[in-house]
C-alpha cells in the first residue's frame, strides 16, 4: 500500500474495473472472454457457457419503502437474465446469495423468494445454489446467472462494424421516470403519512422501475430469424453510456437520430410533468433492461417489420465520434452520463 490515497469516486465504476482488470492474466484456454462484457464466456466443448453476476444493495439499488419484496426478487433475477440475453445466450441456472439484517422475518424472506421463484418459472431457469449470511447494513442480494449458447451465436460488445445498423428494443427512459415518481410519492408520504400515494396514473413507469422484464423474447426471435447481432449489450446504465461501451469495445463511432429514439407515451408525459427533458431520460435513464445491438445491413429485411425493434442509427468510423442528430438536423456529441452509484 502506498501512502497516496485515491478516492474511488475519482476513478468511477468503470475506471475502477479497468484498473482491477489490468492485473488479470487468463490462465485457462477455456476462459474465452473475461472481464469487459455483459457476461464471461467459457468453452464447454460443443457449446459455450456464459456467466454473469450482479449485487443489489438496499439503499443503493432499491428502497424497501416502495419496492415490494416479490418484485425485488423478480428484478434481481431479471437483471442477471438480461446480461445473459445481452450475449445472445439462453439462461439455464442461477445461484442466489443474500445478506439479511435482523429486521427480516421468515415471511419477508419468503416474499422475496416468491418473486425469485416466479422469475425462475418465467425465464425457465433453475435455482441451483447460493449463500446466506447476516448483514449489518440492510439487505444485499447477489445473483449469478449461467447460460448457454453455440459459440458462433455469441454477440460480444466488440463486433460492431462500420455501416452496421444500431437497434434498440422496446422503449427507454421509463425506469428512470418511474423512480422519480416513487421518490416523489415517498417524500409526500414522509411529510404527511395520512396522504395516500397517488400512483395509479403511473403504473407503466413505476412497473418499469420495480419489475423489469429481460428481453429473452428478442433473443428467441433473433434465433428464429437466423440473425446474430454483430454486437449486443443490455441497457442498464443508459443508452448513451452503452453506446460508448460498444464504440470503445468495437473501435467504431456511432450516429443516432433523435426522432428514432423510442419513448412510451406515459414516460414522455410523466417526464414533462416532472420538468425532465424526455430525450435526456431516454439517453441517460438507467435500468430499462432493453437490448442495444448492431446488425449487418444484410439482416435488415429480416427485422424490418418487427414491432418492437427500433432502428436508431448506424455505426461509423471511430474518428466520426458519437453523434446525436437532433430533430432540427444538427449533429451534437453524445455525453455518456451513465447511472453512476459512486
Ligand atoms: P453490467 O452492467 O452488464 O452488469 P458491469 O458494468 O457491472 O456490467 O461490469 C463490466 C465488467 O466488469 C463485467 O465483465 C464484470 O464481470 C466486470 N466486473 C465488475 N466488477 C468487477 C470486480 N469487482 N472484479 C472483477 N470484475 C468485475
Ligand atoms: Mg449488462
Amino acid at each position: 500500500m502506498s501512502e497516496n490515497r485515491t478516492e474511488i469516486s475519482d476513478l468511477g465504476e468503470f475506471g475502477l474495473i479497468d484498473r482491477l482488470n489490468e492485473k488479470v492474466v487468463i490462465k485457462n484456454p477455456s476462459s474465452l472472454k473475461g472481464i469487459g462484457d455483459d457476461a464471461a464466456v467459457i468453452d464447454a466443448g460443443d457449446h459455450v457457457k456464459v456467466v454473469s453476476t450482479d449485487l443489489l444493495m438496499e439503499g443503493v439499488h432499491f428502497d424497501l419503502s416502495y419496492a415490494p419484496l416479490p418484485h425485488l426478487g423478480f428484478k434481481a433475477v431479471a437483471v442477471n437474465v438480461s446480461d445473459i440475453a445481452a450475449m445472445n445466450a439462453i439462461p439455464k441456472q442461477i445461484t442466489v446469495s443474500i445478506g439479511l439484517s435482523n429486521r427480516f422475518s421468515l415471511e419477508a424472506v419468503e416474499a422475496l423468494y416468491e418473486g425469485i421463484y416466479a422469475a425462475c418459472d418465467h425465464y425457465g431457469v433453475d435455482l441451483v445454489g447460493g449463500d446466506t449470511t447476516s448483514s449489518r447494513s440492510g439487505l444485499a442480494i447477489s445473483i449469478t446467472a449461467i447460460g448457454e449458447a453455440k459459440k458462433e451465436q455469441i454477440s460480444y460488445r466488440s463486433g460492431a462494424k462500420e455501416n452496421d445498423i444500431l437497434c434498440v428494443t422496446g422503449d427507454l427512459g421509463g425506469a428512470l421516470v418511474g423512480l422519480q415518481i416513487l421518490e416523489r410519492e415517498k417524500q409526500v408520504f414522509l411529510a404527511n403519512p395520512d396522504m395516500k400515494p397517488d400512483l395509479e396514473k403511473y403504473t407503466v413507469v413505476t412497473g418499469r422501475q420495480l419489475r423489469p422484464d429481460a428481453r429473452m423474447d428478442i433473443v428467441h426471435e433473433l434465433a428464429e430469424l437466423e440473425v446474430v447481432p454483430t454486437s449486443m449489450m443490455d441497457i442498464s446504465d443508459g443508452l448513451a453510456s452503452e453506446i460508448f461501451h460498444i464504440c470503445k469495445a468495437s473501435g467504431v463511432g456511432a450516429t443516432i437520430y433523435e426522432d428514432k429514439l423510442p419513448i412510451d407515451k406515459q414516460t414522455f408525459d410523466t417526464a414533462v410533468e416532472l420538468n425532465l427533458d424526455p430525450i435526456t431520460c431516454v439517453l441517460n435513464g438507467g435500468e430499462d433492461y432493453e437490448l442495444l445491438f448492431t446488425i449487418d445491413q444484410k439482416d435488415f429485411a429480416k427485422l424490418e417489420k418487427h414491432p418492437d425493434v427500433h432502428f436508431i442509427g448506424h455505426v461509423t468510423k471511430a474518428e466520426d465520434g458519437k453523434l446525436l442528430v437532433t430533430k432540427s438536423g444538427t449533429g451534437v456529441q453524445i455525453k455518456a452520463q451513465g447511472w453512476v452509484h459512486f
